[in-house]
Protein backbone atom coordinates (compact mmCIF):
# COMPACT_ATOMS: atom_id res chain seq x y z
CA UNK A 1 0.00 0.00 0.00
CA UNK A 2 1.02 3.34 -0.84
CA UNK A 3 1.69 5.70 2.09
CA UNK A 4 1.75 9.46 1.75
CA UNK A 5 2.67 11.95 3.90
CA UNK A 6 1.72 15.63 4.34
CA UNK A 7 2.62 18.76 6.51
CA UNK A 8 0.69 21.43 7.56
CA UNK A 9 0.05 23.92 10.12
CA UNK A 10 -3.89 23.23 9.92
CA UNK A 11 -5.39 19.86 9.14
CA UNK A 12 -9.36 19.82 8.69
CA UNK A 13 -10.79 17.08 8.31
CA UNK A 14 -14.56 17.31 6.04
CA UNK A 15 -14.69 20.43 3.66
CA UNK A 16 -18.50 21.04 4.42
CA UNK A 17 -19.57 24.30 5.84
CA UNK A 18 -17.65 24.27 8.96
CA UNK A 19 -14.67 22.74 7.18
CA UNK A 20 -14.80 25.19 4.20
CA UNK A 21 -15.26 28.19 6.22
CA UNK A 22 -12.11 27.43 8.63
CA UNK A 23 -9.93 26.61 5.62
CA UNK A 24 -11.09 30.20 4.20
CA UNK A 25 -10.23 31.86 7.67
CA UNK A 26 -7.40 29.91 8.62
CA UNK A 27 -5.13 30.71 4.99
CA UNK A 28 -6.34 34.27 4.72
CA UNK A 29 -4.76 34.45 8.30
CA UNK A 30 -1.61 32.68 7.11
CA UNK A 31 -1.78 29.54 8.18
CA UNK A 32 -0.97 26.81 5.86
CA UNK A 33 -4.12 24.55 5.34
CA UNK A 34 -5.01 20.91 4.18
CA UNK A 35 -8.75 20.14 3.99
CA UNK A 36 -9.44 16.50 3.71
CA UNK A 37 -12.89 15.18 1.99
CA UNK A 38 -13.56 11.69 2.19
CA UNK A 39 -16.25 13.23 -0.96
CA UNK A 40 -15.81 16.19 -2.88
CA UNK A 41 -16.38 19.63 -1.44
CA UNK A 42 -17.92 20.99 -4.34
CA UNK A 43 -21.24 18.63 -3.53
CA UNK A 44 -20.30 16.95 -0.16
CA UNK A 45 -22.12 16.93 3.62
CA UNK A 46 -25.40 18.40 4.69
CA UNK A 47 -25.29 21.15 2.90
CA UNK A 48 -24.08 19.80 -0.53
CA UNK A 49 -27.23 20.36 -2.17
CA UNK A 50 -28.30 23.84 -0.62
CA UNK A 51 -29.64 25.23 2.73
CA UNK A 52 -32.51 27.85 3.61
CA UNK A 53 -32.06 29.67 6.60
CA UNK A 54 -29.05 30.29 9.31
CA UNK A 55 -29.90 31.22 13.17
CA UNK A 56 -28.34 34.68 13.81
CA UNK A 57 -29.13 37.57 16.28
CA UNK A 58 -30.30 41.33 14.43
CA UNK A 59 -30.97 43.40 17.27
CA UNK A 60 -33.16 45.44 15.31
CA UNK A 61 -35.59 42.36 14.53
CA UNK A 62 -35.16 40.04 17.63
CA UNK A 63 -34.63 43.16 20.39
CA UNK A 64 -32.68 41.66 23.37
CA UNK A 65 -30.06 38.68 23.10
CA UNK A 66 -31.93 36.96 25.96
CA UNK A 67 -35.44 37.66 23.81
CA UNK A 68 -33.90 36.12 20.99
CA UNK A 69 -33.04 33.10 22.72
CA UNK A 70 -36.04 32.12 24.54
CA UNK A 71 -38.28 32.92 21.64
CA UNK A 72 -36.11 30.66 19.81
CA UNK A 73 -36.08 27.79 22.09
CA UNK A 74 -39.79 27.74 22.54
CA UNK A 75 -39.20 25.84 18.94
CA UNK A 76 -37.25 22.69 18.29
CA UNK A 77 -34.07 23.67 16.20
CA UNK A 78 -33.69 26.59 18.71
CA UNK A 79 -33.72 23.92 21.56
CA UNK A 80 -30.34 22.04 21.25
CA UNK A 81 -28.99 25.28 23.03
CA UNK A 82 -30.23 23.65 26.26
CA UNK A 83 -27.83 21.20 26.01
CA UNK A 84 -24.80 23.54 24.53
CA UNK A 85 -22.83 25.68 27.10
CA UNK A 86 -24.18 29.51 26.96
CA UNK A 87 -21.09 30.88 25.98
CA UNK A 88 -21.05 28.40 22.94
CA UNK A 89 -24.66 29.34 21.98
CA UNK A 90 -24.28 33.02 22.46
CA UNK A 91 -20.95 33.21 20.09
CA UNK A 92 -23.03 31.34 17.43
CA UNK A 93 -26.08 34.14 17.28
CA UNK A 94 -23.58 36.88 17.70
CA UNK A 95 -21.47 36.68 15.37
CA UNK A 96 -23.78 34.81 12.95
CA UNK A 97 -24.83 38.19 11.37
CA UNK A 98 -20.93 38.79 10.43
CA UNK A 99 -20.44 35.20 8.90
CA UNK A 100 -23.60 36.00 6.75
CA UNK A 101 -22.41 39.03 5.43
CA UNK A 102 -19.06 37.80 4.66
CA UNK A 103 -20.87 34.92 2.52
CA UNK A 104 -23.30 37.47 1.10
CA UNK A 105 -19.58 39.31 -0.59
CA UNK A 106 -18.42 36.01 -1.65
CA UNK A 107 -21.60 35.12 -3.69
CA UNK A 108 -24.32 33.37 -1.62
CA UNK A 109 -26.91 35.65 -1.60
CA UNK A 110 -27.78 36.12 1.98
CA UNK A 111 -30.57 38.23 1.19
CA UNK A 112 -33.97 38.02 -0.22
CA UNK A 113 -35.01 41.11 -2.45
CA UNK A 114 -32.05 43.19 -0.62
CA UNK A 115 -33.12 42.57 2.95
CA UNK A 116 -32.35 40.56 5.96
CA UNK A 117 -35.48 38.06 5.26
CA UNK A 118 -36.45 36.22 8.77
CA UNK A 119 -39.42 33.87 8.03
CA UNK A 120 -40.19 30.58 8.40
CA UNK A 121 -39.30 28.22 12.07
CA UNK A 122 -41.69 31.41 12.89
CA UNK A 123 -44.23 31.31 16.19
CA UNK A 124 -47.29 33.75 14.46
CA UNK A 125 -46.13 37.08 16.79
CA UNK A 126 -42.69 36.54 17.37
CA UNK A 127 -39.68 37.42 14.53
CA UNK A 128 -38.13 34.67 13.00
CA UNK A 129 -35.13 33.12 14.01
CA UNK A 130 -33.18 32.48 10.75
CA UNK A 131 -32.11 34.40 7.99
CA UNK A 132 -33.96 33.21 4.93
CA UNK A 133 -30.63 32.64 2.05
CA UNK A 134 -30.02 30.94 -1.48
CA UNK A 135 -27.50 28.56 -0.58
CA UNK A 136 -27.68 26.17 -3.76
CA UNK A 137 -24.40 26.89 -4.51
CA UNK A 138 -22.75 27.23 -1.20
CA UNK A 139 -20.47 24.67 -1.43
CA UNK A 140 -19.22 25.34 -4.73
CA UNK A 141 -18.51 29.19 -3.38
CA UNK A 142 -17.09 28.03 -0.10
CA UNK A 143 -15.08 25.62 -1.95
CA UNK A 144 -13.63 28.61 -4.33
CA UNK A 145 -12.69 31.00 -1.69
CA UNK A 146 -10.73 28.12 0.02
CA UNK A 147 -8.92 27.81 -3.22
CA UNK A 148 -8.45 31.34 -3.83
CA UNK A 149 -6.71 32.09 -0.46
CA UNK A 150 -3.99 29.41 -0.75
CA UNK A 151 -5.89 26.02 1.03
CA UNK A 152 -5.47 22.89 -0.46
CA UNK A 153 -7.95 20.57 -0.77
CA UNK A 154 -7.50 17.05 -0.63
CA UNK A 155 -10.79 15.37 -2.10
CA UNK A 156 -11.49 11.60 -2.07
CA UNK A 157 -9.33 11.13 1.61
CA UNK A 158 -11.46 9.81 4.72
CA UNK A 159 -9.98 10.84 7.85
CA UNK A 160 -9.32 7.00 9.86
CA UNK A 161 -7.82 8.43 13.37
CA UNK A 162 -6.13 11.20 15.16
CA UNK A 163 -2.24 11.04 15.71
CA UNK A 164 -0.53 11.87 19.25
CA UNK A 165 -3.04 11.30 22.51
CA UNK A 166 -5.17 12.67 24.99
CA UNK A 167 -2.45 15.65 25.93
CA UNK A 168 -2.21 16.99 22.37
CA UNK A 169 -3.02 15.92 18.67
CA UNK A 170 -0.32 15.70 16.02
CA UNK A 171 -2.05 15.09 13.04
CA UNK A 172 -4.14 12.27 11.38
CA UNK A 173 -4.07 9.03 9.04
CA UNK A 174 -6.32 8.72 6.14
CA UNK A 175 -6.85 6.66 3.65
CA UNK A 176 -7.75 7.43 -0.48
CA UNK A 177 -11.25 6.07 -1.28
CA UNK A 178 -10.56 5.89 -4.68
CA UNK A 179 -6.59 4.67 -4.64
CA UNK A 180 -4.70 1.97 -2.61
CA UNK A 181 -3.15 4.81 -0.68
CA UNK A 182 -2.79 5.41 3.17
CA UNK A 183 -1.98 9.23 3.94
CA UNK A 184 0.22 10.38 7.00
CA UNK A 185 -0.82 13.72 8.40
CA UNK A 186 1.56 15.82 10.43
CA UNK A 187 0.34 19.17 11.48
CA UNK A 188 0.34 21.46 14.56
CA UNK A 189 -3.46 21.82 15.09
CA UNK A 190 -6.82 19.83 13.92
CA UNK A 191 -9.86 20.96 13.08
CA UNK A 192 -12.75 18.44 12.61
CA UNK A 193 -15.49 19.46 10.80
CA UNK A 194 -16.98 15.94 9.61
CA UNK A 195 -20.76 16.51 10.20
CA UNK A 196 -23.24 14.42 11.89
CA UNK A 197 -24.55 11.05 12.02
CA UNK A 198 -26.52 10.56 9.24
CA UNK A 199 -29.26 7.34 8.71
CA UNK A 200 -27.06 4.55 9.20
CA UNK A 201 -27.02 4.04 12.93
CA UNK A 202 -31.05 3.34 13.14
CA UNK A 203 -32.82 2.29 10.40
CA UNK A 204 -34.34 4.43 8.06
CA UNK A 205 -37.97 5.32 6.91
CA UNK A 206 -37.43 3.11 4.00
CA UNK A 207 -34.89 0.62 5.26
CA UNK A 208 -34.34 -1.27 2.38
CA UNK A 209 -33.10 1.98 0.19
CA UNK A 210 -30.50 3.60 3.02
CA UNK A 211 -29.54 6.64 1.47
CA UNK A 212 -32.93 7.94 0.99
CA UNK A 213 -32.67 10.16 3.61
CA UNK A 214 -32.26 14.31 4.49
CA UNK A 215 -28.95 13.69 5.55
CA UNK A 216 -26.10 12.19 3.24
CA UNK A 217 -25.62 8.27 4.16
CA UNK A 218 -21.62 8.87 4.08
CA UNK A 219 -21.95 10.47 7.36
CA UNK A 220 -21.20 8.89 10.32
CA UNK A 221 -19.49 10.46 13.00
CA UNK A 222 -16.31 9.56 11.69
CA UNK A 223 -15.00 12.78 13.69
CA UNK A 224 -16.21 12.42 16.85
CA UNK A 225 -15.32 8.67 16.80
CA UNK A 226 -11.87 9.06 16.35
CA UNK A 227 -12.12 11.87 19.07
CA UNK A 228 -13.46 9.68 21.16
CA UNK A 229 -10.51 6.97 20.35
CA UNK A 230 -8.01 9.41 20.75
CA UNK A 231 -9.36 10.70 24.51
CA UNK A 232 -11.41 13.45 24.15
CA UNK A 233 -14.59 13.79 25.76
CA UNK A 234 -18.26 13.70 24.13
CA UNK A 235 -21.55 14.54 25.34
CA UNK A 236 -24.95 14.09 24.93
CA UNK A 237 -24.51 10.51 23.34
CA UNK A 238 -27.85 9.47 24.62
CA UNK A 239 -29.71 11.65 23.11
CA UNK A 240 -32.01 10.80 20.03
CA UNK A 241 -33.13 12.54 17.07
CA UNK A 242 -36.82 13.92 17.77
CA UNK A 243 -38.92 11.56 15.49
CA UNK A 244 -40.95 14.95 15.55
CA UNK A 245 -40.48 17.00 12.14
CA UNK A 246 -42.67 15.63 9.42
CA UNK A 247 -40.70 14.94 6.35
CA UNK A 248 -42.23 14.38 3.16
CA UNK A 249 -42.95 10.62 2.82
CA UNK A 250 -41.25 8.64 0.26
CA UNK A 251 -38.76 11.75 -0.47
CA UNK A 252 -37.55 12.24 3.09
CA UNK A 253 -36.06 15.75 2.02
CA UNK A 254 -35.73 18.73 3.97
CA UNK A 255 -37.30 21.91 4.26
CA UNK A 256 -39.33 21.91 7.54
CA UNK A 257 -38.94 26.01 7.67
CA UNK A 258 -39.59 26.34 3.59
CA UNK A 259 -42.59 24.79 3.42
CA UNK A 260 -45.82 27.37 3.25
CA UNK A 261 -48.81 25.53 4.41
CA UNK A 262 -50.72 24.23 7.12
CA UNK A 263 -50.29 20.47 8.33
CA UNK A 264 -53.84 19.37 8.82
CA UNK A 265 -55.02 15.56 9.73
CA UNK A 266 -57.33 13.60 7.22
CA UNK A 267 -60.59 15.17 8.25
CA UNK A 268 -59.43 18.54 7.50
CA UNK A 269 -58.43 19.72 11.12
CA UNK A 270 -55.55 21.85 11.46
CA UNK A 271 -52.71 20.11 13.65
CA UNK A 272 -51.54 22.99 15.41
CA UNK A 273 -53.00 25.83 16.43
CA UNK A 274 -50.69 28.48 15.03
CA UNK A 275 -52.15 28.72 11.22
CA UNK A 276 -55.32 27.94 9.17
CA UNK A 277 -53.73 29.30 5.78
CA UNK A 278 -50.82 29.25 4.04
CA UNK A 279 -48.54 32.39 4.40
CA UNK A 280 -44.91 32.97 3.67
CA UNK A 281 -43.85 34.31 7.03
CA UNK A 282 -44.91 31.29 9.25
CA UNK A 283 -45.03 28.42 7.26
CA UNK A 284 -46.33 25.69 10.22
CA UNK A 285 -44.24 25.74 13.01
CA UNK A 286 -46.55 23.01 14.73
CA UNK A 287 -43.79 20.37 12.87
CA UNK A 288 -41.49 21.72 15.39
CA UNK A 289 -43.10 21.82 18.54
CA UNK A 290 -45.23 18.40 18.01
CA UNK A 291 -43.96 15.51 19.11
CA UNK A 292 -43.69 12.34 17.39
CA UNK A 293 -47.21 11.52 19.46
CA UNK A 294 -48.70 14.17 16.43
CA UNK A 295 -49.05 11.59 13.97
CA UNK A 296 -48.30 7.88 15.27
CA UNK A 297 -49.76 4.76 13.30
CA UNK A 298 -49.64 2.41 16.78
CA UNK A 299 -52.06 5.05 18.39
CA UNK A 300 -54.20 5.86 15.18
CA UNK A 301 -53.35 8.84 14.86
CA UNK A 302 -52.69 10.99 11.83
CA UNK A 303 -51.18 10.91 9.01
CA UNK A 304 -50.44 14.34 8.45
CA UNK A 305 -50.83 15.79 4.99
CA UNK A 306 -49.22 19.52 4.62
CA UNK A 307 -51.67 21.44 2.90
CA UNK A 308 -50.39 24.53 0.82
CA UNK A 309 -53.67 24.69 -0.89
CA UNK A 310 -55.17 28.28 -1.44
CA UNK A 311 -51.59 29.46 -1.51
CA UNK A 312 -51.05 32.96 -2.94
CA UNK A 313 -49.08 33.26 -6.61
CA UNK A 314 -46.32 35.11 -4.47
CA UNK A 315 -45.70 33.23 -1.88
CA UNK A 316 -46.00 29.39 -4.07
CA UNK A 317 -42.66 31.49 -5.72
CA UNK A 318 -41.11 32.23 -2.72
CA UNK A 319 -41.90 29.06 -1.14
CA UNK A 320 -40.60 27.08 -4.59
CA UNK A 321 -37.59 29.49 -4.15
CA UNK A 322 -36.56 28.35 -0.55
CA UNK A 323 -37.11 24.57 -1.42
CA UNK A 324 -35.09 24.95 -4.33
CA UNK A 325 -32.35 26.82 -2.28
CA UNK A 326 -32.85 23.82 0.90
CA UNK A 327 -31.69 20.86 -1.79
CA UNK A 328 -35.36 20.03 -2.92
CA UNK A 329 -34.74 20.58 -6.81
CA UNK A 330 -35.03 16.46 -7.60
CA UNK A 331 -38.65 16.75 -5.98
CA UNK A 332 -39.76 19.98 -7.47
CA UNK A 333 -38.68 18.58 -10.80
CA UNK A 334 -40.53 14.72 -9.99
CA UNK A 335 -43.74 16.62 -8.39
CA UNK A 336 -44.13 18.75 -11.67
CA UNK A 337 -43.64 15.61 -14.14
CA UNK A 338 -45.92 13.97 -11.86
CA UNK A 339 -48.51 16.29 -12.03
CA UNK A 340 -48.49 17.31 -8.12
CA UNK A 341 -50.18 20.93 -7.80
CA UNK A 342 -49.52 22.56 -4.46
CA UNK A 343 -52.75 24.52 -5.23
CA UNK A 344 -54.58 21.39 -5.73
CA UNK A 345 -52.95 18.74 -3.79
CA UNK A 346 -52.21 18.04 -0.36
CA UNK A 347 -48.97 16.24 0.12
CA UNK A 348 -48.43 13.51 2.76
CA UNK A 349 -45.61 14.12 5.02
CA UNK A 350 -44.49 11.51 7.57
CA UNK A 351 -42.14 11.71 11.33
CA UNK A 352 -38.78 11.95 10.67
CA UNK A 353 -36.98 8.27 11.83
CA UNK A 354 -34.41 7.73 15.07
CA UNK A 355 -31.21 9.86 14.88
CA UNK A 356 -28.23 9.77 16.93
CA UNK A 357 -27.00 13.11 17.90
CA UNK A 358 -24.21 13.40 20.55
CA UNK A 359 -21.50 16.28 20.60
CA UNK A 360 -17.65 16.82 20.86
CA UNK A 361 -17.22 19.02 23.81
CA UNK A 362 -16.14 22.26 23.01
CA UNK A 363 -16.10 25.83 24.41
CA UNK A 364 -16.86 28.99 22.48
CA UNK A 365 -13.38 29.21 20.96
CA UNK A 366 -14.07 25.92 19.59
CA UNK A 367 -11.12 24.02 21.72
CA UNK A 368 -11.97 20.21 22.79
CA UNK A 369 -10.68 18.59 25.65
CA UNK A 370 -7.76 17.92 23.59
CA UNK A 371 -4.39 20.49 23.01
CA UNK A 372 -4.23 21.51 19.21
CA UNK A 373 -7.58 19.56 18.33
CA UNK A 374 -10.43 22.07 17.79
CA UNK A 375 -14.02 21.29 15.95
CA UNK A 376 -16.70 22.93 13.86
CA UNK A 377 -20.49 22.35 12.88
CA UNK A 378 -22.42 18.96 13.79
CA UNK A 379 -19.66 17.71 15.42
CA UNK A 380 -20.92 20.02 18.44
CA UNK A 381 -23.14 22.69 18.13
CA UNK A 382 -24.21 22.81 14.44
CA UNK A 383 -27.06 24.04 12.17
CA UNK A 384 -25.82 26.37 9.46
CA UNK A 385 -25.28 29.17 12.19
CA UNK A 386 -23.46 27.28 14.26
CA UNK A 387 -21.15 25.82 11.62
CA UNK A 388 -20.25 28.99 9.88
CA UNK A 389 -19.39 30.88 12.95
CA UNK A 390 -17.81 28.05 14.59
CA UNK A 391 -16.09 27.20 11.17
CA UNK A 392 -14.72 30.93 11.10
CA UNK A 393 -13.48 30.75 15.06
CA UNK A 394 -11.89 27.43 14.58
CA UNK A 395 -9.74 28.43 11.63
CA UNK A 396 -8.40 31.26 13.87
CA UNK A 397 -7.86 29.86 17.25
CA UNK A 398 -6.00 27.16 14.75
CA UNK A 399 -3.88 29.37 13.29
CA UNK A 400 -2.87 31.23 16.80
CA UNK A 401 -2.39 28.42 18.01
CA UNK A 402 0.22 26.70 15.15
CA UNK A 403 1.78 29.72 14.71
CA UNK A 404 3.12 28.71 18.56
CA UNK A 405 3.59 25.42 17.93
CA UNK A 406 5.82 23.39 16.08
CA UNK A 407 5.56 21.02 13.54
CA UNK A 408 5.28 17.92 15.58
CA UNK A 409 7.35 14.68 14.37
CA UNK A 410 5.14 12.24 13.63
CA UNK A 411 6.49 8.85 13.70
CA UNK A 412 6.34 8.17 17.44
CA UNK A 413 5.95 4.23 18.07
CA UNK A 414 2.29 5.06 19.23
CA UNK A 415 1.79 6.80 15.96
CA UNK A 416 3.32 4.13 14.18
CA UNK A 417 1.25 1.25 15.83
CA UNK A 418 -1.92 3.09 14.95
CA UNK A 419 -1.57 3.42 11.46
CA UNK A 420 0.16 -0.14 11.31
CA UNK A 421 -3.39 -1.44 12.60
CA UNK A 422 -5.20 0.79 9.99
CA UNK A 423 -3.42 -0.18 7.30
CA UNK A 424 -3.77 -4.37 8.13
CA UNK A 425 -7.77 -3.84 9.15
CA UNK A 426 -7.95 -2.14 5.57
CA UNK A 427 -5.89 -4.84 4.14
CA UNK A 428 -7.66 -7.46 5.48
CA UNK A 429 -11.07 -5.95 4.54
CA UNK A 430 -9.76 -6.10 1.10
CA UNK A 431 -8.60 -9.21 0.81
CA UNK A 432 -10.99 -11.75 2.51
CA UNK A 433 -12.51 -14.15 -0.05
CA UNK A 434 -15.80 -14.77 2.02
CA UNK A 435 -17.36 -13.15 4.33
CA UNK A 436 -20.59 -10.18 4.94
CA UNK A 437 -20.45 -7.17 3.35
CA UNK A 438 -20.41 -3.57 4.39
CA UNK A 439 -24.57 -3.51 4.20
CA UNK A 440 -25.01 -6.37 6.22
CA UNK A 441 -22.96 -5.45 8.85
CA UNK A 442 -24.36 -2.10 8.45
CA UNK A 443 -28.03 -3.35 8.80
CA UNK A 444 -27.21 -5.55 11.97
CA UNK A 445 -26.37 -2.57 13.98
CA UNK A 446 -29.41 -0.73 12.95
CA UNK A 447 -31.87 -3.26 13.68
CA UNK A 448 -29.88 -3.93 16.98
CA UNK A 449 -30.05 -0.23 17.62
CA UNK A 450 -33.89 0.21 16.63
CA UNK A 451 -34.73 -2.67 18.64
CA UNK A 452 -33.06 -2.16 21.88
CA UNK A 453 -31.89 1.39 21.75
CA UNK A 454 -34.60 3.15 20.73
CA UNK A 455 -36.11 6.08 22.55
CA UNK A 456 -37.98 4.05 24.73
CA UNK A 457 -35.73 2.44 26.77
CA UNK A 458 -35.60 -0.24 29.73
CA UNK A 459 -32.32 -1.24 31.48
CA UNK A 460 -32.65 -4.98 30.51
CA UNK A 461 -33.23 -4.03 26.95
CA UNK A 462 -30.41 -1.68 27.06
CA UNK A 463 -28.19 -4.03 28.34
CA UNK A 464 -28.78 -6.71 25.70
CA UNK A 465 -28.35 -4.28 23.22
CA UNK A 466 -25.24 -3.43 24.37
CA UNK A 467 -23.81 -7.31 24.30
CA UNK A 468 -25.24 -7.61 21.27
CA UNK A 469 -23.27 -4.16 20.09
CA UNK A 470 -19.99 -5.70 21.27
CA UNK A 471 -20.29 -9.06 20.14
CA UNK A 472 -21.19 -7.94 17.09
CA UNK A 473 -18.47 -5.17 16.83
CA UNK A 474 -15.46 -7.22 17.18
CA UNK A 475 -17.17 -9.74 14.27
CA UNK A 476 -16.98 -7.02 11.96
CA UNK A 477 -13.43 -6.49 12.68
CA UNK A 478 -12.96 -10.03 11.98
CA UNK A 479 -15.33 -11.04 8.76
CA UNK A 480 -16.12 -7.94 6.59
CA UNK A 481 -14.97 -7.57 2.97
CA UNK A 482 -14.96 -5.40 0.45
CA UNK A 483 -14.81 -5.88 -3.18
CA UNK A 484 -13.99 -2.15 -4.29
CA UNK A 485 -12.73 1.32 -1.87
CA UNK A 486 -16.22 2.17 -2.41
CA UNK A 487 -17.39 -0.52 -0.27
CA UNK A 488 -14.22 -0.45 1.45
CA UNK A 489 -15.57 3.03 2.60
CA UNK A 490 -18.98 2.23 4.05
CA UNK A 491 -16.69 -0.21 5.87
CA UNK A 492 -14.63 1.75 7.72
CA UNK A 493 -17.48 4.17 8.08
CA UNK A 494 -19.44 1.02 9.79
CA UNK A 495 -17.14 0.51 12.40
CA UNK A 496 -17.00 3.98 13.45
CA UNK A 497 -20.80 3.51 13.88
CA UNK A 498 -20.13 0.35 16.11
CA UNK A 499 -17.61 2.27 18.05
CA UNK A 500 -20.18 4.95 19.08
CA UNK A 501 -23.20 2.95 19.41
CA UNK A 502 -21.80 1.28 22.24
CA UNK A 503 -21.55 4.77 23.57
CA UNK A 504 -25.29 5.60 22.67
CA UNK A 505 -26.39 2.77 25.07
CA UNK A 506 -23.95 2.98 27.59
CA UNK A 507 -24.50 6.51 28.38
CA UNK A 508 -28.62 5.38 28.17
CA UNK A 509 -28.50 3.39 30.89
CA UNK A 510 -26.44 5.94 32.85
CA UNK A 511 -29.42 8.60 32.18
CA UNK A 512 -32.11 6.56 34.59
CA UNK A 513 -34.88 9.45 34.04
CA UNK A 514 -37.21 10.51 31.11
CA UNK A 515 -36.84 13.91 29.37
CA UNK A 516 -38.99 15.30 26.60
CA UNK A 517 -36.03 15.15 23.40
CA UNK A 518 -33.74 12.73 25.03
CA UNK A 519 -35.46 9.38 25.68
CA UNK A 520 -38.37 7.76 27.43
CA UNK A 521 -36.91 5.16 30.21
CA UNK A 522 -40.45 2.51 31.26
CA UNK A 523 -38.38 1.85 34.47
CA UNK A 524 -37.47 5.73 35.20
CA UNK A 525 -40.41 7.53 34.02
CA UNK A 526 -39.78 10.36 36.31
CA UNK A 527 -37.74 13.60 35.06
CA UNK A 528 -34.85 13.85 37.32
CA UNK A 529 -35.30 17.78 38.16
CA UNK A 530 -31.34 17.43 39.32
CA UNK A 531 -30.29 16.44 35.83
CA UNK A 532 -31.34 19.77 34.77
CA UNK A 533 -28.62 21.76 33.45
CA UNK A 534 -26.11 18.78 33.30
CA UNK A 535 -25.10 16.85 30.79
CA UNK A 536 -23.42 13.06 30.80
CA UNK A 537 -19.96 13.06 29.38
CA UNK A 538 -18.04 10.30 28.09
CA UNK A 539 -14.16 9.63 27.38
CA UNK A 540 -11.53 7.02 27.48
CA UNK A 541 -9.34 6.29 30.24
CA UNK A 542 -7.18 3.65 30.22
CA UNK A 543 -9.23 1.87 27.15
CA UNK A 544 -12.73 1.84 29.05
CA UNK A 545 -15.55 4.76 28.36
CA UNK A 546 -15.90 6.19 31.56
CA UNK A 547 -19.11 8.15 32.22
CA UNK A 548 -18.95 12.05 34.27
CA UNK A 549 -22.28 13.69 34.61
CA UNK A 550 -21.10 17.53 34.44
CA UNK A 551 -22.95 21.17 34.97
CA UNK A 552 -23.72 22.40 31.08
CA UNK A 553 -21.86 26.08 31.68
CA UNK A 554 -18.93 24.52 33.04
CA UNK A 555 -15.91 25.33 30.47
CA UNK A 556 -12.52 23.99 29.05
CA UNK A 557 -9.99 26.43 30.10
C1 LIG B 1 -31.11 18.67 3.33
C2 LIG B 1 -30.70 19.46 4.54
C3 LIG B 1 -31.14 20.76 4.70
C4 LIG B 1 -30.76 21.49 5.81
N1 LIG B 1 -31.17 22.79 5.93
C5 LIG B 1 -30.72 23.56 6.94
C6 LIG B 1 -31.06 24.93 7.02
O1 LIG B 1 -31.72 25.49 6.15
N2 LIG B 1 -30.60 25.63 8.09
C7 LIG B 1 -29.80 25.07 9.05
O2 LIG B 1 -29.42 25.75 10.00
N3 LIG B 1 -29.42 23.78 8.95
C8 LIG B 1 -29.84 23.02 7.92
N4 LIG B 1 -29.43 21.71 7.82
C9 LIG B 1 -28.33 21.27 8.66
C10 LIG B 1 -27.01 21.82 8.08
O3 LIG B 1 -26.90 21.48 6.73
C11 LIG B 1 -25.84 21.28 8.88
O4 LIG B 1 -26.01 21.65 10.22
C12 LIG B 1 -24.49 21.82 8.36
O5 LIG B 1 -24.29 21.47 7.01
C13 LIG B 1 -23.37 21.28 9.21
O6 LIG B 1 -22.15 21.64 8.66
P1 LIG B 1 -20.84 20.77 8.91
O7 LIG B 1 -19.74 21.41 8.17
O8 LIG B 1 -20.71 20.52 10.35
O9 LIG B 1 -21.17 19.36 8.27
P2 LIG B 1 -21.44 18.97 6.70
O10 LIG B 1 -21.82 20.22 5.99
O11 LIG B 1 -22.34 17.85 6.76
O12 LIG B 1 -20.00 18.57 6.22
C14 LIG B 1 -19.30 17.45 6.71
C15 LIG B 1 -18.18 17.16 5.72
O13 LIG B 1 -17.28 16.21 6.29
C16 LIG B 1 -16.93 15.25 5.31
N5 LIG B 1 -16.50 14.05 6.03
C17 LIG B 1 -17.25 13.23 6.81
N6 LIG B 1 -16.49 12.27 7.34
C18 LIG B 1 -15.23 12.49 6.91
C19 LIG B 1 -13.99 11.85 7.14
N7 LIG B 1 -13.87 10.77 7.91
N8 LIG B 1 -12.89 12.35 6.54
C20 LIG B 1 -12.96 13.42 5.73
N9 LIG B 1 -14.11 14.07 5.48
C21 LIG B 1 -15.23 13.61 6.07
C22 LIG B 1 -18.19 15.10 4.49
O14 LIG B 1 -17.93 14.54 3.22
C23 LIG B 1 -18.67 16.55 4.42
O15 LIG B 1 -18.08 17.24 3.36
C24 LIG B 1 -29.89 20.92 6.77
C25 LIG B 1 -29.46 19.61 6.63
C26 LIG B 1 -29.87 18.88 5.53
C27 LIG B 1 -29.39 17.46 5.39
Amino acid sequence: MKTEKVETDVLILGGGIAGLTAAIHAAELGAKVVVADKCNTLHSGSGRAGNDDMAAYIPEIHGTLDQYIENYGKGQAGATSRTTPRAVAVTHYTRALEVAQLWDAWGIPMKYKGRWECCGHRFPGLPGPHIKYAGAKQKQVLTEQSLKRGAEIINRVMGLDLLGDAKGVTGAVGVDTRQDRIVEFAAKAVILATGGIGPRMYLGATPALMGNDTSPFTLTGDGRAAAYRLGAELYQMETGGLPTLPQLKNYLRAGKGSWVGVFRYPDGRPVGPYVTKPDHRFGDIISEVGSGELFDPATGKGPIWMDCRGITDDDLEYMEWFLFNEGNKGDLDHMREEGIDFRKHQILFWPTPTRSRGKIWQNEKAETSIKGLYCAGDESHGGIGGAAVFGWVSGEEATKYAKKAKLPSPDKERDKAKIAHWKSSIEAIQTRQYGPNWEDANVALQHTMNDFAGLTRTEPILETGLAHVRRLRKKVDTIMRAVNRWELTRCLETINLYDLAELVILAALERKESRVGTQKRLDYEYTNPLLGGKVLVVKKVADKPVLEWREIQQTIK
